[in-house]
């Protein structure tokens, strides 16, 4: 019913923050979704900048500039605006109108109990997260990808718990208005939370402890040289742990070559190979990986005009969608006025 184009294809939203760069953790836990799911379904991946206030509202000098440039990644890693609507939330401005609406049937304790909420608040200590949008931010996910009738969002991991909040959001909302929104399901990769390069359990922008997608092959080497891996493991020859090590993981996302990544993996854990060597081998194969990435993106770069016009297509295209939403939701809850 709603949730179909007349293409006849299921659709797909997602969003990312404009926040900072890209980096590997987006590569595998949410791009790696994002670019195959253009051919089987009808994707909109926008840039979420009203959400990147929802932490960085002190200072926004750079929101704009990460925009394009996360933009610009999408596209290099393998978004094709011709099959995706690729768009900016707040030039779609209906979201926030949802947004409100929902926020009328949504408790407040709904919001205080999504998991996100206090740990965000513990790990950036240095920032004021005690606003009305902070709260409120996955209710405007919700409203994000509900009006757009999305039927799946692909996310890493740390979104699911704010996918469940939106479902119960809109059964709560239907419930009182009738059958009128979807309800989103995620959609997880095999990478959904991929660690940072200190060990901690996510690679994330505000934690510092990423490899962006746009670092020079120089860096990534010294970056990975410098990551965390067993610290039973003073010396060579002593036996290695390969599970749960992020050394290991970053080969197994990463690196292509099975055998070579076997090889270590089975040195490493008899003592017989030094970590220098585990870690070269990573950023040889990171930086194969990336290097396409790296040349597309500067050339799309290079014309400043190509990313913003592509971000005002997609957004005038999605805009269409919303406003037919918004006029659905108004007639629902009798706030039209003929
Ligand atoms: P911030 O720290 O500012 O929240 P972030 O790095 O978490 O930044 P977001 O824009 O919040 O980035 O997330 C964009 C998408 O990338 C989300 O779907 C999120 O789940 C996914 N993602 C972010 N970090 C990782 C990671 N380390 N592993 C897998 N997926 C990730
Ligand atoms: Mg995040």
């Amino acid at each position: 019913m709603t949730a179909m184009l007349t293409s006849g294809k299921a659709r797909v939203v997602s969003g990312m923050r404009p926040t900072g760069q890209l980096h590997l953790g987006h590569l595998v836990g949410a791009l790696g979704n994002w670019v195959p799911l253009q051919d089987q379904y009808d994707c909109f991946y926008f840039v979420a900048d009203w959400h990147a206030l929802t932490s960085d509202y002190a200072n926004t000098a750079q929101l704009t500039t990460f925009a394009y440039e996360n933009a610009a990644d999408w596209i290099a890693a393998g978004l094709d605006p011709e099959k995706s609507t690729i768009f900016v939330q707040s030039l779609v401005p209906e979201h926030a109108e949802l947004y409100l609406l929902l926020s009328m049937v949504v408790p407040v304790p709904w919001l205080e109990r999504v998991p996100t909420y206090k740990e965000q608040q513990e790990n950036l200590k240095d920032k004021d997260l005690s606003s009305i949008g902070f709260l409120g931010y996955p209710l405007l996910q919700t409203a994000d990808v509900a009006i757009y009738d999305a039927r799946f969002v692909p996310v890493g991991d740390d979104q699911v718990a704010h996918l469940e909040l939106a479902r119960e959001s809109v059964r709560r909302f239907n419930n009182f208005y009738g059958d009128v929104l979807v309800e989103p399901q995620p959609m997880l990769t095999k990478f959904s939370r991929l660690p940072g390069l200190d060990g901690d359990k996510k690679m994330s922008k505000s934690l510092g402890n990423t490899i962006h997608l746009s670092d020079s092959a120089a860096d990534v080497m010294k970056k990975v040289r410098s990551m965390y891996t067993d610290p039973k493991r003073v010396r060579a020859d002593i036996p290695g742990t390969v599970e749960g090590n992020p050394v290991f993981l970053y080969h197994d996302a990463f690196n292509p070559n099975v055998d070579e990544v076997n090889d270590l993996k089975e040195r490493y854990r008899t003592g017989k190979v030094g970590d220098v060597e585990v870690k070269t081998k990573l950023a040889n194969a990171l930086n194969v990986h990336l290097e396409p990435i790296r040349e597309r993106r500067v050339e799309l770069l290079s014309s400043p005009n190509t990313i913003r016009d592509i971000l005002h297509d997609g957004s005038a295209r999605a805009r269409v969608i919303a406003v037919e939403t918004m006029a659905r939701v108004r007639d629902a809850m009798k706030l039209t006025y003929r």
